[in-house]
């Protein structure tokens, strides 16, 4: 359970202090990261500039299987196993080989942090330095080592923020697009590799997960409706950061008869990134483990969040160096990059085509269910739910007074 000690205005005393893991970011990388650290012993800090679960990110919907193998179905609203899909001259109804759920994100942020040991502070990241004279190994916890003026030992990472210097051995970045703690200059939209999204929240039902390929909404991109349990969240994409996509889901949300309420919106990277820096992990979007194409991220974040967070578990038991941990993590995400790199061929496909006569042509044959069953299959297998199972048991610590969820194998109905 995640200890809180949340300061606002003049209660917002400085920050500062030594630990074993600092996990930057408290959504979905973030805390998955924290979920496979819990019951390690690590003391570990975890920091976002707003409460978890305060801000959400997305339209929040992810394969079901997902969310019940991480224990997260109470945070379900609505689940679906079709996808219609709008083109320009016809409607497609795509029977997926799994469902898709819509989540509550709050409830979904307190389910997942429930499952780590950490304590949790609200601090603005703006940079980090690395102790110079740093060992190869990293500072094991409980060393007893020369510090620096901000408490950091040799193989520290020390954190900047607007609270005052974090420091630790193992540090993560799960801050989103803008990759904070990375090197180098911070390459910002339109240069950089980002689609854009936006959406509305209004109150209203739906039945169906919903998507339209049209050029009237948005050249290279999507538009979206997903159905919440009495929210709907309806949006645009563009895969290119200077088409605007206000007007396009003020348009959308007349046509499917919502008021255009309560935006939200972020840009989405689409281009994977080195998933490791220097001495600090990244995971989520800020290494880009969002999929082309779909800008499906959740998931992604989750799967990477986890891989980072057992590694980073074997560190703190002793099993390998922190250099041996990052050159696996790297590993690991570089061996998905292939993946990433066909889902970008085929975005940067969907941008030409769209606004062609060819969509709805296109969309039609890609509509035979065998086809359907095992390109969606394909999909799935990028970020597998099975990986959710591994490591650590993940019904260790459910949260307290939660009925013990039964783990899947397979696609929940
Ligand atoms: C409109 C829209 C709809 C989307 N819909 C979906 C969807 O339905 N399904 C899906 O799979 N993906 C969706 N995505 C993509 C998805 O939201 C992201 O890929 C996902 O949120 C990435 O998770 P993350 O944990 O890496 O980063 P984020 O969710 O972006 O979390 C980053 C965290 O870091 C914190 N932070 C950022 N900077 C700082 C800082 N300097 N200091 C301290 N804290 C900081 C933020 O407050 C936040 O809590 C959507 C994206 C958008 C924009």
């Amino acid at each position: 359970m995640p200890v809180r000690a949340t300061k606002r205005g003049a209660e917002r005393t400085p920050l500062e202090g030594d630990w074993d893991v600092v996990v930057c970011g408290a959504s979905f990388a973030g805390l998955a990261v924290a979920r496979e650290l819990g019951g390690s012993g690590a003391r570990v800090l975890m920091v976002d500039r707003y409460e978890i679960g305060e801000r959400q990110t997305s339209a929040c919907a992810a394969p079901t299987e997902w969310l019940v193998n991480l224990g997260l179905e109470r945070s379900i609203r609505q689940t679906f196993r079709d996808l219609v899909v709008h083109a320009p001259a016809r409607t497609f109804r795509w029977t997926l080989p799994w469902t898709f759920s819509t989540f509550d994100y709050r409830e979904l942020c307190t389910l997942l942090g429930a499952q780590g040991d950490f304590r949790f502070e609200t601090a603005t990241v703006s940079g980090k330095s690395s102790f110079a004279g740093r060992n190869a190994s990293g500072a094991a916890p409980g060393d007893v080592t020369p510090r620096n003026a901000s408490g950091a030992a040799p193989g520290d990472v020390t954190i900047h923020t607007d609270r005052g210097d974090l420091s630790a051995p193992l540090v993560v970045d799960a801050l989103g697009w803008r990759r904070v703690l990375g090197g180098g200059a911070n390459v910002q939209p339109p240069e950089a590799f980002l689609s854009r999204g936006l959406e509305v929240h209004p109150d209203a039902a739906g039945r169906d997960l919903e998507l339209w390929l049209d050029p009237k909404y948005v050249r290279a991109g999507y538009a979206w409706s997903f159905p919440a349990d009495g929210e709907l969240r309806v949006g645009v994409g563009s895969f290119d950061p200077r088409d605007h996509v206000k007007q396009p889901t003020v348009e959308l949300a007349r046509d499917v008869d919502v008021p255009a309420v309560r935006f939200q919106g972020n840009w989405i990277p689409h281009r994977i990134r080195a998933a490791t820096d220097g001495d600090v992990f990244f995971a989520g979007d800020s290494a880009g483990h969002c999929l082309p194409t779909t800008a499906e991220g959740i998931r992604t974040a989750l799967y990477f969040g986890l891989a980072c967070g057992r590694e980073l578990r074997a560190v703190v038991a002793g099993e390998r160096t922190r250099e041996e941990a990052l050159a696996r993590y790297a590993a690991f995400s570089r061996s998905h990059a292939w993946k990433f790199g066909a889902l970008l061929r085929t975005q940067d496909a969907v941008g030409r085509v769209n606004p062609t006569p060819l969509m709805t042509p296109l969309l039609r044959a890609m509509s035979s269910p065998r086809l359907i069953r095992w390109a969606f299959g394909a999909y799935l297998a990028i970020a597998p739910p099975s990986f959710a199972l591994e490591g650590r048991d993940p019904l260790a610590s459910p949260p307290v007074g939660a009925p013990v969820p039964a783990p899947v194998g397979t696609a929940t109905p």
